[in-house]
């Protein structure tokens, strides 16, 4: 018997003429997630079989496969020959200690049809065989301790007992580029994750406001940028310099449309970022109604500083729904430790919750914005982000 792991791709499926690019899209997302533990993977009727390297750690393998977009579920599986002799003899081989004292019921598929017994008859023989080959074991098809389930696939039969689910969504890079806008709060990161799920492959863009924002907070925005990157594979966060340009702000604008003014700021060198590195689409944590800036009116205010599309997966979201991803991905506890962002150091103490685009505009313009722009452009610092780091 070979050990590996058997995954399952869910909304592939659906896909037609275009599955192929889905396909090995998904295959290289794989190959380079586990990197290092896998000898080879492969793809055949929405099945993927993904070879361990000699000695491979399984749980890890599991553990990281579990993050790959795209894939459904995935499970350790032990591989034998399309033989229901040496199906029962292996699955009595695999299950004579574990079944002991236990109920367990048979569930069987047939996806090569060219197999002489079909899944009712696969579940009746090897049920039965089970339970006369081994002590002390029950049949429960209702609340069974232990499921098996066994596959008669193409290049062999798989038994196995257990199957963990994954995110699902389409492979990271399938979707397009975008720019995902990153704070050290719980919003952003969720929305990258998001936009990730759905075959967006990410760059971020993070906006810095050193000294008063402090070392720390950035690195806390680097630590989960490195979270992000276990969904996504590597990227590359831009650090974009922005004490200047609140400073700048603060003094010559009004105080309640500061934020607006300075949010414009954001998405106008976000787009730049995107120009340069290929990317179509910017992605915020924004959520209606959540802040000030969040309004419809808010919205309008910072849409319209871009031309290109801005996606914003949390738009129709609550908190708790919000946290509940966060805590789902990993990102909750690192984005709740109590670092600044730039947004709350300078924050109005009356902002402004419908505000006009021309009003914004006519605050802005009392500023050399693109010369503004340009110098923070010129000073981002690019980190490179791996999960490896974390
Ligand atoms: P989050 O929890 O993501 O910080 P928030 O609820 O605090 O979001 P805002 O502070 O209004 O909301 O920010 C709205 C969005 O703007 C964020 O979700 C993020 O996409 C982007 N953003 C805010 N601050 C920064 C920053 N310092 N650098 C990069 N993007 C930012
Ligand atoms: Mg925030």
């Amino acid at each position: 018997m070979r050990k590996l792991l058997l995954g399952k791709c869910g909304e592939l499926a659906l896909k037609g003429l275009n599955r192929r690019n889905f396909e090995d899209q998904l295959l290289k997302n794989i190959r380079n997630q586990l990197k290092g533990l896998l000898k080879s993977v492969s793809i055949h009727q929405s099945a993927i079989y993904i070879e361990p390297e000699e000695d491979a750690d399984f749980y890890e393998m599991l553990e990281k496969a579990k993050n790959v977009f795209g894939l459904k579920s995935v499970s350790v599986v032990y591989q034998t020959e399309k033989d229901m002799d040496t199906i029962k003899a292996d699955a009595l081989t695999l299950l004579k200690d574990k079944l002991n004292g236990k109920s367990f019921k048979v569930e069987a598929k047939r996806a090569d049809k060219t197999f002489p017994l079909n899944s009712p008859a696969i579940c009746r023989e090897l049920g039965g065989f089970l339970h006369d080959n081994i002590e002390n074991v029950t049949v429960n098809v209702q609340n069974p301790d232990i499921q098996v389930m066994v596959e008669v696939r193409e290049k062999g039969a798989y038994i196995y007992f257990e199957k963990e689910e994954c995110h699902g969504g389409l492979p990271v890079g399938t979707g397009g580029r975008g720019v995902l806008l990153l704070s050290g709060g719980i919003d952003s990161p969720v929305a990258g994750f998001m936009m990730a799920k759905r075959g967006l492959k990410l760059e971020a863009v993070h906006f810095y406001s050193y000294p008063y924002t402090s070392e720390r907070a950035k690195q806390k925005v680097i630590s989960l940028a490195r979270i992000i990157a276990k969904y996504t594979g590597p990227y590359r966060l831009h650090i974009v310099p922005f004490t200047d340009i609140q400073l700048a702000i603060g003094e010559k604008c009004r105080e309640d449309m500061m934020t607006l003014v300075m949010r414009r700021f954001m998405m106008k060198i976000s787009e730049r970022v995107a120009q340069n590195n290929n990317c179509g689409a910017l992605v915020t944590g924004e959520s209606l109604g959540q802040v000030a800036s969040q309004t419809i009116e808010g919205l309008q205010v910072t849409n319209s500083a871009v031309g290109i599309p801005v996606f914003r997966p949390l738009i129709g979201m609550d908190k708790t729904e919000i946290t509940e991803i966060s805590r789902k991905m990993e990102a909750f506890e690192t984005s709740i430790l109590p670092y600044e962002d730039c947004c709350t150091v300078f924050t109005p103490k009356h902002p402004k919750l419908h505000p006009r685009v021309k009003d914004v505009i006519f605050e802005e313009q009392k500023l050399d914005m693109d010369a503004m722009i340009e110098e923070a452009v010129q000073n981002i610092e690019r980190v490179h982000i791996s999960a490896e780091d974390l």
